[in-house]
């Protein structure tokens, strides 16, 4: 069973879930419907992503109480200020199907609109009305986590960034713990875009507990303490991805996959991201 993290707001979230990036809308409600099945019990979906709908409605068909299931949206960037994020948020629930989302997030920074602060203090006061149970901030560095903790009387709830092995982003997790602010993994599995799975580390693991390197890498980040939903439209590995509780990595394994971090960002940089 995925367990619970406890949330600086008090509330609770399944730490895996699933994501579904880049899922076509007309395949979604399949591949969120296969994963409900499978056990998950957390969505991290996006306005972006045009899929909303087909996560609703996989929701809807579940017949799983809507209290058992997690479910995150993200303010999208053209969205940010603060008419405008109480619309993009009021679209989401409607294209969810949903009266409230339990935890929203401000997708990226993008500090060259310099309007997050803004988008922040709109957020908090949309919990406070109950759309939604938590908020939190997406891809934010530690400048821009800064400026709301100057800024504004509220701490995320949590940080969504970039994090795989090669990608391990130790001192924003730090600053994360330091705050208060939980970190989300996103890309967990590098996106498949570099040969994670058979780095030795993950392959030796893999083979010592028969487990497949996806498995493997899942395990690292639950055993750091973060909240990690893999991705995939492919039946048998949204199986795989939930059969994660069975085997326990050891201290040095653990290590051995610590010590792939090479700052190898596969993602867009959120200083510099314009889309
Ligand atoms: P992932 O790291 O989860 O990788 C997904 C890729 O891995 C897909 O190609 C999938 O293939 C493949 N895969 C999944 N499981 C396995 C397996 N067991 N064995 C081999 N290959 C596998 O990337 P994502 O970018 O999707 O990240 C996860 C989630 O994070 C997203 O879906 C989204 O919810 C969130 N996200 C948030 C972002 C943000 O800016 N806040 C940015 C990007 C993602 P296939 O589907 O073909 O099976």
């Amino acid at each position: 069973m995925a367990s619970q993290i406890t949330l600086n707001d008090g509330n609770t979230i399944p730490q895996l879930g699933f994501g579904v990036f880049k899922v076509d809308q007309a395949e979604t409600e399949r591949v969120v419907s296969t994963a409900l099945e499978v056990g998950y019990r957390h969505i991290d979906t996006a306005a972006v992503y045009g899929n909303e709908e087909g996560v609703g409605a996989a929701i809807a068909a579940s017949g799983i109480p809507r209290e058992e299931i997690f479910v995150t949206t993200k303010l999208w960037n053209a969205d940010q200020g603060t008419d405008s994020a109480r619309r993009a948020l009021e679209t989401s629930l409607g294209k969810l199907g949903l009266d409230s989302v339990d935890l929203y997030l401000i997708h990226w920074p993008r500090p060259d609109q310099d309007r997050y602060v803004e988008s922040w203090q709109t957020l908090a006061q949309l919990r406070d009305e109950g759309l939604t149970r938590s908020i939190g901030v997406s891809n934010f560095h530690e400048p821009h986590l800064q400026r709301l903790l100057d800024e504004t009387d509220v701490v995320p709830a949590v940080n969504q960034i970039e994090l795989h092995p090669a990608f391990a982003q130790r001192p924003l997790r730090a600053f994360g713990t330091e705050h208060g602010i939980h970190t989300e993994a996103w890309g967990p599995l590098g996106q498949g875009k570099y040969d994670l799975f058979s780095d030795v580390p993950v392959a030796d693991a893999a083979a010592a507990h028969g487990v497949s390197p996806a498995q493997v890498v899942i395990r690292w980040h639950l055993q750091n303490g973060i909240i990690v939903f893999p991705k995939s439209v492919t039946p048998e590995r949204i199986a795989q991805n939930f059969d994660v509780f069975g085997f326990v990595l050891s201290d040095e394994e653990i290590a051995a996959i610590d010590g792939l971090d090479r700052g190898l960002r596969v993602g867009a940089d959120p200083e510099t991201a314009v889309f």
